[in-house]
């Protein structure tokens, strides 16, 4: 068929050039089809919600080559990313050896809905690798933890983690999403699975929701069969625009890294601050451990501030710089109470056995300089003076 002598619908529809004769680009074209030619002789079907899209290629290679897995799935969400490796992994009547203070909406999905499905899980209060070894039984299935943990930043001992898991054969995952492969890469410890919601540092530009696991090629391919039933598909812009923020994660991380450690060392000289929560501390009790597994500390920290709910409130309402925000991992520095964002869908009665109080301060330090962001705060701080020096 000569393509001059479509008919005026069917250009519409046909007439454009199939075979990309420019030059190779140095960026990958938003591949917005969600239908592709098949054929008998491949067994290959492309479609969106398999995964296997030219954009989503792209990406995943990227992320697990900076994990240093073989493979990785790039999810619609940091949750769906989450709930997907927990459903390849747990049946009724399997147990789970799960950290306690992680971030909440994993929390919640934990001890509301796995439970639903008949699956036991066990919690771990403390950071000592061996309180997890106590807990695995026969049908323990899995041990999962996340460090730094959110909003806490306690540090476990991936390695030591790792280890039990071997041991024991089960499965080991991480959520590595406060670190970042830049500061840590679990697979290189022995961890079998690393979970990111890449909403965050990954894509670092606070406008795409989206998550990812990163393994061997055997464990991506259970996964990305439940992936498939799941349904929990990220589209190709989303794609393009977080292999475009990852091209700056490096750079990110460094400058983040950086700021977060100044930071945390004013708060911790701070008259209002009862308490810092940084493994970059070298008062940190996860210090030595973070310095053992960490090529740097991260962008996040928390702290307790002297001074009652209203109070605190009082002194988020007045930041300039700094937004009160849930989220984190953005070029831009937020600030916000867990209780009241990230920990909010969990109970009061959880938060506290979690050691989440409602003045808990969390903090994602952003690239803004460094001076400006601690004259905010300090500004902030002067709203609370009054009541907290009495
Ligand atoms: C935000 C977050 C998640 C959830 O990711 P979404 O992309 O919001 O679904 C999981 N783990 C950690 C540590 C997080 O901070």
């Amino acid at each position: 068929m000569d393509k001059n002598n479509f008919k005026q619908n069917t250009k519409c529809i046909h007439s454009f050039s199939k075979n990309n004769d420019f030059p190779e680009g140095v960026l990958t074209p938003i591949y917005t089809s969600t239908s592709y030619r098949y054929s008998s002789e491949s067994d290959s079907v492309y479609y969106p919600r398999y995964f296997n899209t030219p954009n989503h290629k792209i990406v995943s290679e990227k992320i697990a080559a900076l994990e240093e897995g073989e493979e990785a799935i790039v999810l619609s969400s940091g949750l769906a990313a989450i709930t997907t490796t927990f459903f390849a992994y747990l049946k009724p009547g399997d147990h789970a050896v799960v950290q306690r203070t992680i971030y909440g909406g994993t929390s919640y999905f934990i001890s509301n809905e796995l439970k639903e499905f008949g699956i036991e899980i066990s919690y771990i209060s403390s950071t000592d690798p061996e309180d997890f070894r106590k807990k695995v039984t026969k049908n323990t299935k899995l041990i999962y933890i996340e460090t730094p943990s959110n909003p806490l930043l306690q540090v476990i001992d991936i390695e030591a983690i790792a280890k039990i898991a071997k041991e024991k054969n089960i499965i080991s995952i991480i959520d590595n999403t406060f670190a970042t492969p830049i500061n840590q890469t679990p697979i290189t410890m022995g961890i079998d699975i690393v979970i990111h919601s890449g909403t965050k540092y990954l894509n670092g530009h606070s406008d795409v929701n989206c998550g990812v696991v990163v393994s061997r090629k055997e464990v991506i391919n259970k996964i990305l069969n439940y992936a498939k039933s799941h349904g929990g598909t990220l589209d190709s812009h989303a794609l393009y625009l977080l292999d475009r923020g990852l091209r700056t994660l490096g750079l990110r991380v460094k400058q983040q890294n950086e700021s977060a450690l100044k930071l945390a060392k004013y708060l911790e000289k701070h008259p209002f601050i009862n308490k810092v929560f940084y493994p970059g501390l070298e008062s940190n009790e996860g210090h030595k451990t973070a310095k053992k597994q960490m090529k740097g500390f991260g962008g996040m920290l928390s702290f307790e501030v002297n001074c009652t709910y209203e109070e605190i409130n009082k002194a988020l309402n007045g930041v300039k710089l700094f937004t009160p925000a849930a989220s984190l991992g953005g070029v831009e520095s937020l600030i916000c109470l867990p209780a009241d964002t990230s920990h909010k869908r969990i109970s009061k009665e959880e938060r506290e056995k979690a050691g989440i109080k409602d003045t808990l301060v969390r903090v994602s330090v952003g690239i803004e300089d460094i001076e400006d962001l601690i004259e905010d705060l300090e500004n902030a701080f002067k709203l609370i003076k009054s009541v907290s020096l009495v």
